[in-house]
């Protein structure tokens, strides 16, 4: 913050505030909002209601509001009209508006510059949750390779993994994505009423946290034997993968991990077929940085998580992905999903 000529780091919903003091706002419309400054406690304005849930630390002053205060005058009372401040970047617009407001002569920045050069280092308790996350989504893509999956709808296999991450210790499903037949080759396909029968590729990716910490997996089923033109599409992606995987080192840009991926797809001719990143970092949140895209070349560090997880999809056709989470080591890579990785062939 010194650095940056940061005066108060402004957080309210999202990740960072618990990141720092263990308390997560509840993303309501009454305004949670710490103000932490370089030094000094973290003073932490809430409402009333759920100042019971503030676990007491000696590094936070809490300072409840009432039903008919004012919680942003409080915080901008207590900021002493700062040159600049850093606002958390999932802060409600609703907020920061009427702080802008009020603060006519403070530069708001972003808070993900500064908060992102401290999470995206895990420290080892860091890495054991979301080694142990891993270790739990990876027994319920097990399980799935036994489950039937023809003449059930997307969604009511999506809410049986939702159950299975709970079964095996995540304390939440982080999300689910069952993409079956056409629908797989729609990365991000919200799992709906369409009945799966023989002959559809099946994108499975879901993740649950573990103390606090998500798991983000991917594995592509088939109904029933596949065809030629699948298996080929599912080697070219296994392959991707694992290239992906094996280019991880500290020193390495992080474009170059999916430069590796892509070099592999596109000299398959699915170039134009693989729509998105190889991945993202994973921690508190499903995604955020580093990012494994082309234009980041920031170098990896030991201690970095991200997802390494290229695709292909064939619009009206069939998509494939294969997603595991690594850990740079000072070697190379831990990959902490281990699941098989090949075709699951499931009925
Ligand atoms: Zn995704
Ligand atoms: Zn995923
Ligand atoms: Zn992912």
């Amino acid at each position: 913050m010194a650095d940056e000529g940061v005066e108060a780091l402004l957080l309210s919903v999202g990740s960072d505030l618990p990141y720092l003091t263990g308390y997560r706002a509840m993303p309501l419309e009454r305004l949670t909002m710490a103000i932490v400054r370089s030094s000094g406690p973290v003073t932490l304005v809430v409402p009333r209601l759920e100042a019971p849930r503030v676990e007491p630390a000696d590094f936070v002053d809490v300072i409840p509001w009432d039903e008919t205060d004012d919680p942003v005058a409080i915080v901008s009372a207590s900021l002493e009209a700062p040159r600049r401040v850093a606002v958390g970047d999932e802060t409600w617009s609703s907020f920061l508006l009427r702080l802008q407001d009020r603060l006519p002569g403070t530069r708001f920045v972003a808070a993900s510059p500064l908060m992102s050069r401290v999470r995206i280092h895990k420290d080892a308790t860091e890495i054991q949750s979301l080694r142990d996350a891993a270790a739990a989504a990876d027994r319920v893509a097990d399980r799935l390779a036994s489950t039937r999956f023809s003449g059930r709808a997307e969604r009511d296999l999506a809410a049986e993994v939702g159950s299975l991450l709970i079964e095996e210790g995540c304390n939440a499903v982080s999300f689910v994505i069952v993409a079956a037949g056409p629908n797989s080759a729609s990365p991000h396909h919200e799992p709906g009423t369409r009945v799966m029968e023989e002959g559809d590729a099946v994108v499975v990716d879901f993740g649950g946290d573990v103390g606090g910490y998500h798991s983000d997996t991917t594995r592509t089923f088939h109904i029933g034997e596949p065809a030629d033109r699948f298996r080929h599409v599912h080697d070219v992606v296994r392959q991707a993968q694992a290239a992906g995987v094996a280019a991880v080192a500290p020193g390495v840009p992080a474009e170059a991990v999916d430069r590796a991926t892509r070099l592999v797809i596109e000299e398959a001719g699915f170039g134009e077929f693989f729509i998105h990143r190889t991945g993202h970092g994973i921690g508190m949140d499903v995604h955020e940085d580093p990012y494994i895209v082309e234009g980041n070349d920031a170098r990896l560090e030991a201690g970095m998580a991200f997802s390494v997880e290229p695709g292909i999809y064939l619009p009206g056709e069939l998509g494939v992905r294969i997603e595991d989470i690594v850990v740079v080591t000072a070697e190379g890579a831990e990959q902490l999903n281990t699941s098989d990785r090949g075709i699951r062939v499931v009925s």
